[in-house]
């Protein structure tokens, strides 16, 4: 079965509604989730988005703010831009309806998060995402030209080159080839496909990420042919709840703000080798203070002392976190809290300008699935809420340009072979799970070659079983995830290697500096790494 579109956004979270809502001016847009409508990133955020809105703010403030956190590989163009039209962005998510959290006298209630110098993050109390999320997706109900897909998962961009190799015409994506609730696999074909699949924390053990962030986006993008950059840049929080049933809970840093100590098993405490703030250090700092110990220990985990302050002041200071490690049978107020880095954003991706154009003509890429050269090498706080919405809009007027894309291309249907359903579902979990293990062992937060080799050896391996078992068995969407897990993963091991310095959130033992002789991005395009796929 075939669906033709004007727009078609792949991904619900606040890039792609944003995205939706304003293309909806201009023609048909379908809006496809992996799962629920609402089941993204974007639903989790809790602190807030920034932008500058106070008087006592200002944009050269912001710029340098995120500069500063990106060192020095941020794309200047790109910082101004999102900065200067952030306020506005956020003007009009209030217009959509999002209830910011608001001061006694209706102005908004803005935060100072880490790295900002300024009180600029606008939130809604703790949950700032999900309500970003409902109210977005109430606007798009409210427009006639938006259909939402949920359940829906794109397995593989259409592009011209690929469906007529030899015809010699330009190049342009046609849209996507769909897996369906069914198990059948449709073509939706449209004037512009959008990417706005989020990032891809699946890709490591621990993340803070949802089951959706497999990193779909790059790796489609990837395979037919798209330049991606900056994927070694990934930042991890440095504390998620380490249980073997909290698949990714995060421990807010706001508990370390109020006095938590971080302890070994032994209960000795450690941040104060590391750096003079102790557990107040950066971000970064204490997640490669944590993973430093953890390689050295053989532990699994550290443990965050709260057990000094009151009780009643615990449970009242952190509800939400004290409920949900009290379920896990952790009771913060007399127990250290168990936790471990985990993966939280996806600095680089599919390498777009500044109106999210890809390298392919009429597929952009908006959100995290992007890289705008919006944080460079390091993301600040609350950013990429900002990011989303600001390159979501400005997507959608590019894609308001390319309207007089013919929709006239024929694609053959998906050819699923000699498939058939799989009886070695094993291999799918077994596979996952390694990967995801391996990533974390060799290629997370302090890196050397000996690792990255090794991983990138491994990765290549799995990736042939997994190419196998594409091609034997009907496809599913765990093997689709897995698929592109394993391409982000070699995306991630291959631009490691190629950065041969530390700088921001890449750290490499055998580089342990940074060499400004090597500032520049990381591209990446098929062509280059001759592998199959
Ligand atoms: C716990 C947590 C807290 C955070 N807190 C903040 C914060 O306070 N401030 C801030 O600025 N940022 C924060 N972030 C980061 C921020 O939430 C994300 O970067 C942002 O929400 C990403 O939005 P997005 O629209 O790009 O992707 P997402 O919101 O992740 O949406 C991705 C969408 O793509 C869909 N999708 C994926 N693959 C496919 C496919 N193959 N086919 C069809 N659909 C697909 C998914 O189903 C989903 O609908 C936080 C992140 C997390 C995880």
């Amino acid at each position: 079965m075939s669906e033709q579109f004007d727009f078609l956004v792949l991904g619900g979270g606040i890039a792609g509604l944003f995205f939706a809502l304003k293309a909806a001016e201009h023609g048909r847009v379908a809006i496809l989730t992996k799962r629920a409508r609402n089941e993204c990133a974007t639903r989790y955020a809790q602190g807030g988005i920034a932008a500058v809105l106070a008087k006592e703010d200002s944009i050269e403030a912001h710029v340098a703010d995120t500069l500063n956190a990106g060192a020095d590989l941020c794309r200047e163009p790109s910082v101004r831009l999102c900065v200067s039209e952030g306020p506005e962005r956020l003007r009009e998510l209030c217009d959509y309806g999002v209830q910011f959290t608001r001061r006694a006298d209706g102005l908004l209630d803005l935060t100072r998060e880490g790295g900002h110098t300024r009180r600029r993050v606008a939130h809604a109390d703790d949950l700032t995402g999900g309500e970003i999320e409902r109210a977005l997706i109430q606007a798009c109900d409210e427009r006639e030209n938006i259909e939402f897909f949920p359940d829906c998962t794109a397995v593989e961009l259409i592009t011209l080159e690929k469906i007529s190799r030899s015809a010699g015409r330009p190049n342009r994506c046609l849209g996507a080839y769909v897996l369906r609730p069914s198990g059948d696999i449709d073509t939706f074909l449209a004037r512009v496909t959008v990417l706005a699949t989020g990032g891809a924390g699946k890709v490591y053990l621990y993340t803070s990420n949802p089951d959706t962030a497999t990193g779909d986006g790059v790796a489609m993008a990837y395979r037919a042919g798209a330049r991606i950059a900056n994927m070694e840049f990934y930042q991890f929080h440095p504390t998620c709840l380490f249980h073997p049933h909290a698949k990714s809970f995060l421990i807010s840093e706001a508990l370390r703000g109020e006095g938590g100590i971080l302890r070994l098993k032994s209960g000795e405490t450690f941040m104060e080798h590391y750096h003079p703030m102790g557990a107040l250090a950066p971000r970064d700092v204490v997640a490669r203070a944590i993973d430093s110990e953890l390689k050295r220990s053989g532990d699994d985990c550290v443990w965050l002392d709260m057990t000094h302050l009151p009780t009643g002041y615990l449970i009242e200071r952190f509800p939400n976190i004290h409920a949900t490690c009290k379920a896990f049978g952790i009771d913060m107020t007399s127990q250290p809290i168990p936790v471990v880095p985990a993966a939280h954003y996806q600095c680089g991706g599919v390498d777009v300008d500044l109106d999210g154009q890809t390298s392919i003509p009429n597929l952009l890429a908006i959100g995290e699935c992007a890289c705008t050269g919006f944080h460079g090498a390091n993301r600040l706080a609350s950013n990429s809420l900002l990011e989303g919405v600001v390159f979501g809009h400005r997507a959608a007027k590019k894609a308001a340009e390319l309207m007089d894309t013919p929709l006239d291309a024929i694609a053959p249907p998906w050819d699923a072979g000699e498939a058939v359903p799989s009886d070695e579902s094993v291999l799918v979990t077994h596979n996952w799970e390694e990967l995801r293990r391996l990533m974390w062992n060799y290629v997370g937060i302090v890196r050397t070659n000996k690792r990255l080799r090794r991983a990138q050896r491994r990765i290549e391996m799995l990736r042939e079983e997994i190419r196998e078992y594409y091609w034997r068995f009907n496809v599913t969407r765990d093997v689709i995830e897995l698929r592109n897990i394993a391409d982000v993963a070699l995306l991630i091991v291959d631009s490691a290697l190629r950065r041969k310095e530390s700088r921001g959130l890449h750290t490499t033992l055998d580089y342990p500096d940074r060499d400004d002789s090597l500032r520049r991005d990381t591209l990446v395009t098929r062509g280059e790494i001759e592998r199959p796929f």
